[in-house]
């Protein structure tokens, strides 16, 4: 078994759509294991997105994440990164695929209503980015 973070972000999370989200999730076999509402300040955000601070979107980015509440799971599956990414559609909801939650709910490239870590490696450090080792059952 695997996990991964995902992220149900300002723009979906302000639209009532947490549950819709979280609903695809667990039809597509992502189990919750974690699950938490907060708000990021934008230093938070930043550190969030570190890998991304010499990208031109990184300032845009790390104030639409700061900007209202967000809801944060550890998701568990066989494969579980590849499998909520699948879910996710394209970063670009232009590009995601129909059934998608990027082509369903994303409003732009920047305002695409989730997050899923993309590799072992990031996994390993956005969940406990996020939560104590006690959080997750
Ligand atoms: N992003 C953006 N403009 C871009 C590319 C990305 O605003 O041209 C934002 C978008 O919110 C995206 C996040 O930055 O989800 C992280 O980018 P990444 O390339 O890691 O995409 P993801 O892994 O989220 O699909
Ligand atoms: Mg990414």
């Amino acid at each position: 078994m695997e996990r991964t973070l995902g992220i149900i972000k300002p723009d979906a999370v302000s639209r009532n759509l947490i549950g819709e989200i979280l609903a695809l999730a667990e039809k597509n076999g992502l189990a919750v294991r974690a699950l938490k509402r907060l708000h990021l300040t934008k230093k938070e955000a930043e550190g969030f997105y570190h890998v991304h601070a010499e990208r031109p979107f990184f300032g845009s980015l790390t104030d639409f994440m700061s900007e209202s509440p967000i809801v944060v799971v550890v998701f568990e599956a066989e494969d579980a990164i590849a499998k909520w990414r699948k879910v996710m559609g394209a970063t670009d909801p232009a590009k995601a695929d129909e059934g998608t939650i990027r082509k369903l709910y994303a409003q732009n490239i920047e305002r695409n209503s989730v997050h899923g870590s993309d590799s072992p490696e990031s996994a390993s450090t956005e969940i406990p980015y996020f939560f104590s080792a006690l959080e997750i059952v």
